[in-house]
């Protein structure tokens, strides 16, 4: 069957440009594909009809539920918040090891998914109690033109928009989501590593990150830092030490930094779970580096799961997995032993230690 171009999640996309013989070049994400007459981009989710260049996934949902923001994760933004959290199929990226591979390497001929408006988008979240929307589980970059819809409408009724991405999108991409965004979880995996990247990734080259977060940090984006370490192939103390100080000296020493505990999924099934002293080595490497907040995720009741103050060392927050089970800090986020001001932003929206005792 032939591309339709008035089939439901098809839109018109945004960022291409045309090239001569009907090509198009997508400037959505540092790849840049150029795109032949029917053809899809790297992601899968493109498609070039009749030189014009379209979204296959827009308003496809692949999930919209209500998540702790700590999953995303996001631990000093709006703490104890639920996000109304959804996604799409397909990825720009190619990673072997993707626990959300089943939605994130559908592409193509197979996209599929459940078609919702931003307006029930929006209208959903706000009935089931959530205070923001976070684009996640696949790469958000990939239904850009529904996100920034949706992240207009939450905006005007109140709710902030956040975003977990690795990071690839243009410079071009994240301006043109000026005002929206409130804050991005962006994801590393063995610290940058450029080979990994090549060899586990499908990526050419980890640089243009870089110059993305430097950018949404401009547009004035609240930033978190995961690095998901694997055990073996990914987890260089030169790499982490590299990347830790970048974030030092270009976001700041209190900017929170997750190291992600690796557990063998999809294509990399034959290595272990990235042993727990290893984490633990690098998060020590970490936080020598001068960084305030290192955290190790993924590994249930670990106590860098907990926030500590930078200045007296007191245990401020302390979690289990996604759920905050103490809460320390004044309502201005200061530490009620020393009173220092940790970097925290938006409101603390309560303590899950009921939600947790029930899940336990
Ligand atoms: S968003 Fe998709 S089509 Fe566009 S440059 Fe990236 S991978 Fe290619």
């Amino acid at each position: 069957m032939g591309f339709d171009p008035d089939q439901p999640g098809v839109k018109e996309a945004v960022l291409w440009e045309p090239l001569p013989g009907g090509r198009v070049k997508c400037n959505l994400c540092h790849r840049h594909c150029v795109i032949v007459q029917d053809a899809y981009g790297a992601c899968g989710v493109r498609y070039n009809y009749e030189g014009r260049l379209y979204t296959l996934v827009y308003g496809m949902l692949t999930a919209a539920n209500p998540d702790p923001i700590e999953k995303k994760p996001l631990t000093h933004f709006h703490p104890g918040a639920y996000v109304f959290s959804i996604s799409t199929v397909g990825c720009n990226f190619y990673c072997k090891f993707c626990q959300n591979w089943v939605l994130s390497q559908t592409r193509r001929e197979r996209v599929y998914g459940e078609l919702f408006t931003p307006e029930e988008v929006v209208e959903q979240a706000i009935s089931k109690g959530c205070v923001g929307v976070s684009y996640t589980y696949n790469e958000p970059t990939v239904f850009y033109e529904f996100m920034h819809d949706v992240a207009l409408l939450a905006k005007e009724k109140g709710l902030f928009n956040t975003i977990v991405t690795n990071g690839y999108m243009t410079l071009e991409a994240i301006r043109m989501l000026r005002g929206l965004i409130d804050a991005a979880t962006v994801d590393f995996k063995a610290s940058g590593n450029k080979d990994f990247y090549r060899k586990f990734m499908g990526v050419p080259d980890p640089e243009p990150i870089f110059d993305s977060i430097l950018e949404m940090k401009k547009q004035g984006w609240w930033i978190e830092i995961t690095n998901l370490i694997v055990p073996e192939v990914g987890d260089g103390e030169e790499d982490l030490k590299r990347l830790a100080e970048w974030v030092r000296d270009n976001l700041g020493a209190e900017t929170p930094f997750h190291l992600l505990r690796f557990h063998p999924e999809y294509l990399l099934n034959d290595l272990p779970p990235t042993p727990v002293k290893t984490l633990e080595k690098l998060a020590e490497l970490a936080l020598e580096t001068g960084l305030k907040h290192v955290y190790v995720g993924n590994v249930w009741g670990h106590r860098l799961e907990n926030t500590y103050c930078p200045s007296c060392g007191n245990l401020v927050v302390e979690r289990k997995g996604f759920f905050i089970t103490k809460w320390k800090l004044s309502s201005e986020f200061k530490c009620q032993v020393c009173n220092y001001q940790l970097n925290f932003k938006g409101a603390f929206h309560g303590s899950r230690l009921r939600d947790y005792l029930i899940w336990w």
